[in-house]
C-alpha cells in the first residue's frame, strides 16, 4: 500500500484526504493551524459558530462539494432557501433570479439595472453566452481574454459593464479588466444553470470536517499543530515530509499549501530554473476585509444580500487605494447564514456579514481599517438599527485572511488569480517537475468559484495520481 501525505486541510487537501483514502492509500494530513479548513475554516463566539470568510456555494450538492461527497461517503448538506439572492442598486432593494440562462430574466436584470433600452438586445446575447457554456470546450476559447474585452465584443453598455464587474468581484475577486472570460463563463454558467445556490449546514467549516471525518472512517490521521517546513527531495523524487516534529516517508506528497509555499519548502533547487521563474511571476487574487454581525434580530428574509451603486468600479476602487484613498461606495457582498441554518446561532439571534475587495498586498492593511470604518457607516444606512441590536462584531483584515490560508504572506481570498493569464491552459499543473510531488487546491488543477475550485482540484488531481503512482 503506497504512502500518501497531504500537507494541509484546505477544501483542497480535506477532498484530497479523502478522495485518496477511499482509492487505498495510506494518508496522513498534516496542518499548521489547530484547526481544520484553511480559507473556509470557522470559529466559535458566544454560541454562534461564524465562517472566517464570508461565503455562499454557486453549485451547492449539485458541484464539486456533492461529487466528492458521494465519492467518500462525507455527511455534508447543503441548505437552499427560495428566494435566495436580493440585490440592490443605487439604494433600492429588488430580488434577483439568477437563471440567467432564461431570456425573461434577462429582461428582468436588464430593466433593474437598467440598460440602455437600445443596447438590450447586445446585452442580452452577452449574457445569454455567458450562462450557456456546458463544458470546458464551451469556454477555453475566451481563456485568455479578459471579461471587459469580452463585453465589449457585444456592446459598450455602461450597466452592463458595471453590474458583471460586480458578479466577477463575487465570483472571482478579481477586477472584470483582469479576470479571465473563460474562467468567469465557467462560474458564471455553473451558478445560474444549476439553480443551486446554496450555503452547507453547520457552516463552510463542514465541508472540510465532513471530508476529513469520512477518511478518518477509513483509516486516515489527521495530525493538527504540525508546520511542514521541509519536503524532502531525493534524485528528484518527493521522498517525504519534515515538521518541526517528526518525519513522514511517502510515495505521494499533496500540498495544499500553494505553489509558491510548496516550491519554497521543497528546495527550489529542486526544480528547473524556468519553473521557479515562472512559479515566481504567478499572481493572487484580490484580498477581502470583513465586518461580521451577531445580532439579536433576523436582518434579512433571504441569505445572500448585495449592493452596489454607480460609484462601484473594483478596479478604480483598487488603484485608489495602492494610492492611500478610500473607495467612496463599494459594491459589497452581505450574506445572511443564519437564514440558510439557524443552529449557528442560539434561538432567535442571527449572523450579518459583509465583505469586500481590496488589495492582497498586506501592506494594506493600516488603510483598510479605516475601509473598514466606511462599511460600518453604510452598514447602519443599509440597516436601520443595526447597531442596536448587535450582540458584538468583528472586524476581520489582511493579516487574517492570510493566517487562515497558512500564513502565505498574501490576504488573497481565493489563492491564484483566475486572470486571462492564467488559466485554463496556463494555469500550473498539479503535477510538479518533482517526481510524487503534486499541488491541490486553488492554486492548480481545477475551475470555478473559490471553494468548489478546490473541490474540483481535489476530483482532478486524485485521479491523475492513481494513474501516475497506483495505490498497490
Ligand atoms: C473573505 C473570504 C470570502 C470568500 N468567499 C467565498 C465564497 O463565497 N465562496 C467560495 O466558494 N469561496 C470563497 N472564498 C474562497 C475560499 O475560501 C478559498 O478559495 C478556498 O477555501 C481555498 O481552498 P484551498 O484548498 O486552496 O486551501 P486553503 O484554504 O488555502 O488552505 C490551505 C491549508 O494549508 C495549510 N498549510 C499551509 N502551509 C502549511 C504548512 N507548511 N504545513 C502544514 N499546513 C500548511 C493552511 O494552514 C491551510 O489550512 C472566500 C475566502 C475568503 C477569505
Amino acid at each position: 500500500m503506497k504512502r500518501a501525505v497531504i500537507i494541509g486541510t484546505g477544501v483542497g487537501g480535506a477532498a484530497m484526504a479523502a478522495l485518496l483514502t477511499v482509492k487505498g492509500y495510506e494518508v496522513t494530513v498534516l496542518e499548521r493551524n489547530e484547526y481544520a479548513g484553511g480559507r473556509a475554516a470557522g470559529y466559535e463566539r458566544d454560541g454562534f459558530v461564524c465562517d472566517m470568510g464570508v461565503h455562499y456555494s454557486g453549485q451547492g450538492e449539485n458541484g464539486p462539494h456533492g461529487e466528492v461527497a458521494r465519492k467518500v461517503g462525507a455527511n455534508l448538506t447543503f441548505l437552499r432557501p427560495d428566494p435566495f439572492v436580493r440585490f440592490m442598486k443605487d439604494d433600492r432593494w429588488c430580488y434577483l433570479p439568477v437563471q440567467f440562462i432564461n431570456p425573461v430574466t434577462v429582461v428582468q436584470l436588464a430593466r433593474v439595472v437598467k440598460f440602455k433600452l437600445r443596447n438590450y438586445p447586445q446585452c442580452g446575447l452577452a449574457i445569454l453566452k455567458l450562462a450557456g457554456a456546458r463544458t470546458i470546450k464551451d469556454v477555453e476559447p475566451y481563456d485568455e481574454m479578459t471579461l471587459k474585452d469580452f463585453l465589449h465584443s457585444y456592446t459598450d453598455d455602461e450597466e452592463l459593464h458595471r453590474v458583471f464587474d460586480v458578479f466577477c468581484g463575487l465570483l472571482m475577486v478579481m477586477p472584470y479588466d483582469e479576470a479571465s472570460a473563460g474562467e468567469f463563463m465557467w462560474c458564471f454558467s455553473k451558478w445560474a444553470q444549476m439553480k443551486s445556490s446554496s450555503y452547507p449546514k453547520g457552516g463552510f467549516r463542514s465541508i472540510s470536517l465532513s471530508f476529513l471525518e469520512a477518511a478518518g472512517r477509513h483509516g486516515t490521521t489527521v495530525r493538527y499543530g504540525e508546520s511542514v517546513r521541509e519536503i524532502r527531495v531525493a534524485g528528484g523524487r518527493a521522498v517525504g515530509v519534515e515538521t518541526d516534529k517528526d518525519f513522514y516517508p511517502a510515495d505521494v506528497v499533496v500540498s495544499n499549501a500553494g505553489i509558491k509555499r510548496t516550491v519554497a519548502i521543497a528546495g527550489a533547487k529542486n526544480f528547473p530554473e524556468e519553473y521557479v521563474e515562472r512559479v515566481g511571476r504567478l499572481k493572487d487574487s484580490k484580498g477581502a476585509v470583513t465586518l461580521k454581525y451577531a445580532l439579536d434580530y433576523r436582518p434579512s428574509e433571504v441569505p445572500i444580500l448585495f449592493h452596489y451603486s454607480k460609484k462601484a468600479d473594483f478596479s478604480k476602487n483598487l488603484r485608489e487605494m495602492l494610492e492611500g484613498k478610500i473607495p467612496e461606495d463599494p459594491a459589497l457582498f452581505m450574506p445572511s447564514p443564519t437564514v440558510c441554518d439557524p443552529g449557528l446561532a442560539p434561538p432567535g439571534k442571527h449572523l450579518l456579514m459583509v465583505t469586500t475587495i481590496v488589495p492582497e498586498d498586506l501592506s494594506a492593511s493600516p488603510l483598510t481599517e479605516r475601509f473598514l470604518d466606511q462599511i460600518e457607516k453604510k452598514m447602519n444606512n443599509l440597516f436601520p438599527g443595526l447597531e442596536e441590536h448587535t450582540i458584538w462584531k468583528h472586524r476581520t483584515n489582511l493579516d487574517w485572511v492570510n493566517q487562515m490560508a497558512g500564513g502565505r504572506g498574501t490576504a488573497s481570498v481565493i489563492g491564484l488569480a483566475q486572470s486571462a493569464d492564467q488559466v485554463g491552459r496556463n494555469k500550473p499543473s498539479p503535477r510538479t517537475p518533482v517526481q510524487g510531488l503534486y499541488l491541490v487546491g486553488c492554486d492548480a488543477g481545477g475551475r470555478g468559484i473559490g471553494t468548489e475550485q478546490a473541490s474540483d482540484s481535489a476530483l482532478n488531481t486524485a485521479e491523475m495520481i492513481a494513474a501516475d503512482i497506483p495505490p498497490y
